[in-house]
């Protein structure tokens, strides 16, 4: 088998940017994605083997569809797609306004689905192909202040296992990571009271680091894993069993 190519979405920083170092270890090429040219080209003179930049904006259709596609044209197929860029915008439902709604939705969940589609039909007539998404453990417990960031991550869930499904026949594995608390951009911002409540509901009593999310995404697209599809793998210090 020749080289695998991956592409990796939000690969400019947290654990986007770990699963890109991952799956460059494991001896993939990888396709960096996100909408700063800048911090991805940083991650690539980090990455060992082939790499190649595309930027791109997951809440627009078009930007992905061409994204891809140019990808694909100058670095070959993509036999592995990772679906982790993400936002949170949070808020009561009660007041949320219809833009944090949408942004949130079309970010994390439509973005999602519009590489899928992208990449899906080169994966089909290849008989290969691993699709991972990033999903959250408050995709499956939900959370209060989140239905924006929870519709989507439980969405991506339930993508997922339709997915997973629809091609398992073709010997494409679709799967979903769960992270809990995980130490990035996206958590720093939270004070100081919230992270020691996170860590003191956590069995495992710390935050998780964004390279043990990447290490189970890695595992996901070997293939030692194979024979696991439809499948939501908890990276979560036991919040959530
Ligand atoms: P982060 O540090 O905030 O990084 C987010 C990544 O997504 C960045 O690379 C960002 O790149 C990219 N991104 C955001 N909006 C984008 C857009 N419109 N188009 C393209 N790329 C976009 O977040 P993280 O903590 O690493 O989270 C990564 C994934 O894990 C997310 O899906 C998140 O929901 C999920 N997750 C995180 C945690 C946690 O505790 N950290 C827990 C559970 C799940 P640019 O800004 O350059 O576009």
């Amino acid at each position: 088998m020749s080289m695998r190519t991956a592409l990796v979405t939000g690969a400019s920083r947290g654990i986007g940017r770990a699963c890109a170092l991952a799956l460059a270890s494991a001896g993939h090429r990888v396709v960096l994605a996100a909408r700063s040219a800048e911090k991805l080209a940083e991650v690539a003179k980090e990455i060992r083997t082939e790499s190649y930049v595309v930027e791109m904006d997951l809440a627009n259709r078009d930007s992905i569809t061409n994204g891809i596609a140019q990808a694909a044209k100058d670095f070959g197929r993509i036999d592995v797609l990772v679906n982790n860029a993400g936002i949170a915008k949070d808020g009561l439902a009660v007041r949320m306004k219809q833009a944090d709604w949408e942004a949130v939705l079309s970010t994390n969940l439509s973005g999602a689905f519009y590489a899928i589609q992208q990449v899906l039909q080169g994966m089909m007539r290849e008989r290969w192909g691993r699709i991972i998404n990033i999903s959250s453990v408050v995709g499956e417990m939900g959370n209060p202040g989140q239905a924006n960031y929870v519709a989507s991550k439980a969405g991506l869930i339930g993508l997922t296992k339709s997915l997973a499904q629809e091609v398992g026949s073709r010997n494409i594995t679709v799967n979903a990571v769960a992270p809990g608390f995980i130490g990035t951009d996206m958590t720093s911002e939270l004070s100081e009271e919230l992270k020691q409540k996170m860590i003191d509901n956590t069995p495992l009593r710390r935050m998780g680091a964004p390279e043990e999310v990447a290490a189970a995404v890695k595992f996901l697209a070997s293939d030692d894993a194979a024979f696991i599809t439809g499948h939501v793998l908890d990276v979560n210090g036991g919040i959530y069993m």
